[in-house]
């Protein structure tokens, strides 16, 4: 059995960067959940699908608004394809030993490896004095969350890479310092568990097409939820004519005609991608035939159409969700309670390994 873990930080609305770059590959994961390998056995694909509210609060926040977010995230994980019934769907928050084992992996991460963390570095850069010692602690948290599920497959975007490696790195540092020669299988004994390896290695799985989708009022930053510019992101909730009015006002360039991967124009390069990769199935050529000789004053109102053709039907399903938050509880009380069960098992035995007395 595999397994496919990922989440999104409920810090505001989520926009098409996260819905291209993450959401809609889990649905991918969540539809090919069974494969065979090469001697033709059946592989069976666990997935866990997490709203982050743990990470959410590493930046300043408001509690009037965070329980919202949470809701609102996890149901547009559904409105998007996200089946309860073949996938989990849980709050970070809702299963103790994500924090857990945070402290239990703090204590053996060395601070330069989080100093070297370019998310922290960018994110602190704003936020000047007043920076956390959460947001320091961001990278080691997910490390944790991946952990705990033994996940061997991390679907993110270009933008996690760097955590995902340090993932891997905590990980092998605590096998080297507590699971290597006899003391490991001594202590399972003596608890009475299998002395299995606490950890798996994880391996990132970055998207080729919509792994970064940049802003819309920039070409060479991030498309984020923590931009304070709002016209800076299509979000997965914007009506019809936000969408247009945001397209119709993003940067362009002075030039006529539109191509992909010029260096001196992210733009062009962001925009097309976008328009790739809200009609699934077509291929650059296709797309260049179709809008590589327009003006951008041509493109646009084409684009924005696409863009709202694509999400209008998960807005509709997002509004029938909403309607009765019920039946949204009863999912996340469910995956919650599916990912506690695996989660402290790990917990357990990273517990065994560092020698604390674990009760019989
Ligand atoms: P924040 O600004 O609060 O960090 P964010 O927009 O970066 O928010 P996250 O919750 O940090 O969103 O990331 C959730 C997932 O979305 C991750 O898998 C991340 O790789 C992916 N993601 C975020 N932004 C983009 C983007 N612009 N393009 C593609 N994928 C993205
Ligand atoms: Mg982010």
């Amino acid at each position: 059995i595999k397994r496919v873990l990922s989440g999104v930080q409920p810090t505001g609305s989520l926009h098409l960067g996260n819905y291209l770059g993450a959401i809609r590959q889990w649905v991918e994961f969540q539809d090919n959940a069974e494969t065979q390998d090469e001697e033709g056995n059946l592989i069976r694909t666990e997935n866990f699908f997490c709203v982050v509210d743990l990470h959410a609060i590493t930046m300043p926040h408001d509690p009037t608004e965070l329980t919202e977010s949470t809701l609102s995230s996890a149901a547009l994980y559904l409105a998007a394809g996200i089946d309860p019934s073949k996938s989990r769907v849980f709050v970070q928050s809702h299963v103790t030993a994500h924090a857990e084992l945070t402290w239990l992996l703090n204590c053996i991460t060395p601070m330069n490896w989080l100093e070297r963390m370019i998310q922290f570095k960018e994110k602190a850069r704003k936020q000047g004095e007043s920076v956390g010692v959460g947001l320091f602690d961001y990278p080691v948290l997910m490390a944790a969350d991946i952990l705990l599920y033994q996940a061997d497959q991390i679907p993110v975007g270009e933008d996690q890479r760097q955590h995902l490696e340090l993932a891997r790195d905590i990980s092998r540092r605590f096998h080297d310092l507590f699971c290597k020669g006899n003391k490991y299988k001594k202590l399972c004994k003596a608890a009475g568990v299998p002395s299995r390896p606490v950890f798996v290695e994880p391996n990132a799985m970055i998207v080729k097409s919509g792994a970064r989708i940049m802003s819309l009022s920039d070409g060479n930053s991030k498309m984020s939820k923590s931009d304070p510019n709002d016209a800076s992101r299509i979000n997965i909730l914007d009506p019809p004519d936000v969408i247009r009015e945001k397209i119709k006002k993003c940067k362009t360039d002075a030039q006529v005609g539109l191509e992909w991967d010029n260096p001196d124009r992210p733009e062009a390069t962001n925009l097309l991608t976008i328009f790739q990769a809200v009609q699934p199935g077509r291929t650059r050529e296709d797309i260049l035939n179709e809008v590589g000789d327009m003006t951008w004053g041509q493109f646009k109102p084409v684009l924005a159409d696409a863009i709202v053709n694509h999400l209008e039907p998960i807005q509709e399903r997002y509004k029938a969700i909403r309607e009765d938050d019920e039946y949204l509880w009863q999912v996340l009380k469910d995956g919650a309670d599916a990912a506690d069960e695996i989660a402290s098992r790990t917990l357990k035995h990273a517990k065994i390994a560092m020698g604390f007395a674990v009760p019989p």
